[in-house]
């Protein structure tokens, strides 16, 4: 497993549990190619040893990657993300839905699945942990409930990292650094963090890292965190990245029907009812995402 992106080397795990520095053969490289075009950490490979190093023959077939367009090239970020850890501060500051459906929806358009954690839970108000905890239940996706600062929620959130490759996603200041030195003390990732208006990390790297958790839990420490945002996406395509939303939405009388103004809107009924049915701030979330990719479209 690529377990280290460099400009011109990797660092590949073997099976035999030790770490090489490795490079495919020089005929991959066409045009300029760079090694982040060709292979991304999370990738499976087939090497062969050479010396102290080795030579990359094969990339094991994805099962999803992320990347990110830099012109018309495709800068690979991870590979193989089992999941993303979509983190949101239930207190100081307080839970803003958009922040962590924005995310969630940019990680299932990936085709990735989403891990919701909600932190900060000791500042909070007990009923309204329960109360988010149930909206983000009916995504249908995990959620866990945690507290850096008290270690509640760690265990769990540890057994779900386990045996997994994942990555944390969120804004600023809602615990992911946190989280992961309460994991595992020392653990140094700088999660990158995203300014929203410029959509640049904070702290910018040259490369990528795999970070070794306990035993068998990796986590990617990546700068591409904004690849989560539904770039590249159709308005017709948000609704698939809130399932809750889309598997209603069947039974609207159009099957076009964008769940927003239309008569006889299965979803609208649903947001209507209260207790069972479509949270309201999922709506508002999906409402506000599908006026941005109209907006961007027209542009
Ligand atoms: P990041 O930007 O998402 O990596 O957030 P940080 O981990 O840097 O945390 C932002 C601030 O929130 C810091 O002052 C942390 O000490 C604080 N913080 C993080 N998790 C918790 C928590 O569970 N409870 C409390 N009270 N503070 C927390
Ligand atoms: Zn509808």
């Amino acid at each position: 497993m690529v377990v280290r992106i460099d400009s011109r080397t990797c660092r590949v795990l073997t099976a035999e549990g030790e770490e090489r520095g490795c490079t495919p053969p020089g005929s991959w490289f066409q045009d300029k190619t760079r090694l982040n075009e060709l292979i991304a950490v999370g990738d499976m490979v087939e090497m062969r040893l050479d010396g102290d190093g080795g030579v990359i023959e094969a990339v094991i077939p994805r099962t999803n990657v992320l990347a990110r367009s830099a012109g018309h090239r495709q800068r690979l970020l991870v590979a193989n993300l089992h999941q993303v850890v979509v983190v949101g501060s239930l207190a100081e500051p307080p839970l803003r839905p958009l922040d962590i459906d924005r995310v969630a929806a940019g990680v299932i358009h990936s085709d990735i699945t989403p891990l919701i954690c909600l932190n900060k839970t000791e500042l909070a108000d007990p009923d309204e942990t329960a109360r988010w905890k149930s909206v983000y239940a009916g995504i249908p996706a995990p959620v866990i409930v945690t507290s850096a600062a008290t270690g509640e929620g760690i265990e769990e959130l540890r057994a779900a990292l386990a045996g997994r490759v994942s990555a944390f996603a969120g804004l600023s200041g809602v615990g992911k650094s946190s989280l992961c030195n309460a994991l595992q003390a020392g653990l140094d990732i700088a999660v990158r963090t995203v300014d929203r208006r410029t959509g640049q990390g904070r702290h910018t790297t040259s490369f990528t890292e795999l970070h070794l958790l306990g035993t068998d839990a990796w986590i990617a420490d990546t700068p591409g965190i904004r690849v989560f945002e539904l770039h590249d996406c159709r308005p017709e395509d948000v609704a698939p990245c809130f399932p809750e939303i889309s598997a209603v939405g069947a039974d609207c009388a159009f099957n076009d029907c964008t769940h927003s103004v239309e008569p006889d809107c299965a979803v609208l009924a649903a947001v209507a009812e209260t207790g069972n049915g479509i949270a309201p701030s999922r709506h508002e979330s999906y409402l506000a995402l599908l006026e941005e990719r109209r907006q961007s479209g027209s542009r």
